[in-house]
């Protein structure tokens, strides 16, 4: 039996039917339908065999990797067989996205809806879960890490109600084993590590040992453009080389999985030294990956890219949409607003000039649906510094890429990066501005969504119930607007 075990609530283990996209409902309370078919819906109970998830977050793996390979007996658990596994662990790992519903897209819903996110709810019931706190009892170390570790700073009460002894934030790889180590030799913990502080070169970063969710492998780490809101340092590229890339898709390959994600923070920049990306690059890394999957998403890309490419993008198309008729990527756009874009996220456009940001973001969404590419594209809501002209110009941005399938998704700001001391923007902070601009956004979605959906849930042998219920939990979303008078069909 495992002496380190490691799992996460259902929200985090789910494959979400295995459509990524499906795992941004758990980033809102479930409106309009029960919480069980919400449930169902969003985070279904994820596949595996007597406890052992088949699939596992990206980061969990990871860590996964460099724990066997420094020869610790661990396994990746179902968060609902852990009863089994408990028993003898000394040690369990945790990961989140958000584990208290602060994410921006938490925030948005929660505060809208005034409901607490399906997230959030599905963190507490794990880590208060009956064997945890057994568990916990007979002197369990719980470290906790992944992208939402930030969380825990603001909620240090509760990390200590809950008996967490670590917080791992950042980059983990290279402070894990050391912990771990401390961890079985009963010694104390530190309360919280910056994992960022050692961050791993490519070498030092392990290959995934089993499947990840949805087939989704890294192909580097890191971004340049360091927007201040943003909470990716600005820590060195690092792109892996095509055949580290392999081996993880291989190993979701074999396991049965034939979908693919690519993720970094810009994957058309994949290769690149500065900003401009490199087709030359990147398509080997595409007819790679399509070698072994069959069909394939980008988990984000930049719009400044998109445009750089823009005379190789129906060859970049060509390759990923041999299976498929659309992939999709989440895409930044963050404000239309130049004056803004200038003060919050000055290289974003690069390699073109920050002026030109309105006009590069309507020929990438232009490009992109010439070329069956769904972007789903954030937006920041009550960023410090905003003001009323900044939101007329993003609402007017919007109108203008009505005629191009794709999500937007407004965000309310978050205090991370170098914003991190300024204040949270709630629902109470909404002006009849801000109404306008949810409002610009609600109708392009419901438009667009039901374009998207009866496509993007094809290959499921229940995908007819799962539209279903999917279009009850529209017109219930519907309600909930017309009630505070928001009228989207
Ligand atoms: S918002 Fe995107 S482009 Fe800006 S620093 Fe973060 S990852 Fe990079």
């Amino acid at each position: 039996m495992p002496e380190v075990v490691l799992s996460s609530d259902r929200a985090m283990m789910s494959n979400y039917h295995g459509k990524e996209f499906l795992g941004f409902g758990a980033t809102s309370p479930s409106v309009g339908i029960p919480e069980f078919l919400f449930r169902w819906i969003f985070t279904p109970k994820p596949p595996g065999k007597n406890g052992v998830v088949r699939e596992a977050p990206y980061g969990l793996r990871k860590i996964e990797a460099k724990l066997i390979e420094e020869g610790f007996d661990t396994l990746t658990v179902d968060p609902s067989s852990l009863k089994r596994y408990l028993s003898t662990a000394k040690v369990l790992l945790i990961t989140g996205h958000d584990y208290f519903g602060l994410g921006p897209p938490s925030t948005t819903f929660s505060s809208l809806v005034k409901r607490e996110s399906l997230n959030a709810i599905s963190f507490r019931k794990f880590i208060t879960s009956r064997e945890i706190r057994k568990a916990k009892k007979e002197g369990l170390k719980i470290i906790a890490g992944g992208p939402g570790a930030w969380q825990f700073r603001i909620r240090d009460e509760q990390r200590r109600e809950y008996g967490i002894d670590c917080v791992v934030e950042g980059e983990g790889e290279n402070v894990i084993v050391d912990l771990i180590k401390k961890a079985l030799n009963g010694e104390n913990l530190p309360e919280f590590v910056n994992g960022d502080e050692f961050y791993p070169s490519v070498e030092q970063i392990p290959e995934i040992k089993n499947p990840s969710i949805n087939g989704l492998v890294e192909i580097g780490r890191g971004c340049p453009k360091g927007c201040s809101f943003c909470s990716v340092t600005r820590k060195p590229l690092r792109w892996y080389p095509l055949n580290k890339i392999e081996r993880e898709i291989r190993v979701n390959v074999e396991s049965g999985l034939y979908g693919g994600i690519l993720h970094s923070d810009d994957v058309l920049l994949y290769g690149s030294k500065d900003f401009r990306p490199r087709p030359e690059k990147l398509l080997p890394l595409l007819e790679l990956s399509m070698s072994h999957y069959r069909t394939l998403a980008f988990s984000h890309a930049s719009l400044s890219s998109v445009v750089s490419l823009k005379d190789r993008f129906s060859e970049i198309a060509e390759t990923v949409l041999q299976n498929q008729k659309f992939f999709g990527a989440e895409v930044g756009i963050e404000t239309g607003s130049v004056n803004l874009a200038k003060k919050i996220m000055k290289n974003k456009a690069k390699p073109f000039e920050i002026e030109r940001w309105k006009e590069i973001v309507i020929e990438a969404f232009g490009i992109m649906h010439d070329n069956s590419m769904i972007p789903a594209g954030t937006l920041i809501v009550g960023i410090p510094g905003e003001t009323s002209d900044d939101i007329y110009e993003t609402i007017e941005l919007i109108e203008d890429l009505s005629d191009f399938r794709s999500l937007i998704v407004p965000l309310f700001f978050v205090p991370l990066g170098l914003l991190k001391d300024e204040n949270w923007f709630l629902a109470g902070n909404v002006r009849e501005d801000h109404i306008e601009l949810l409002k610009t956004c609600l109708k392009h979605d419901m438009k667009w969504v039901r374009d998207i959906m009866p496509g993007y849930l094809q290959g499921l042998w229940y995908g007819p119930i799962l539209k279903l219920a999917f279009r009850i939990f529209l017109r219930g979303v519907g309600r909930l607007f017309r009630k505070h008078g928001i009228e989207i069909n």
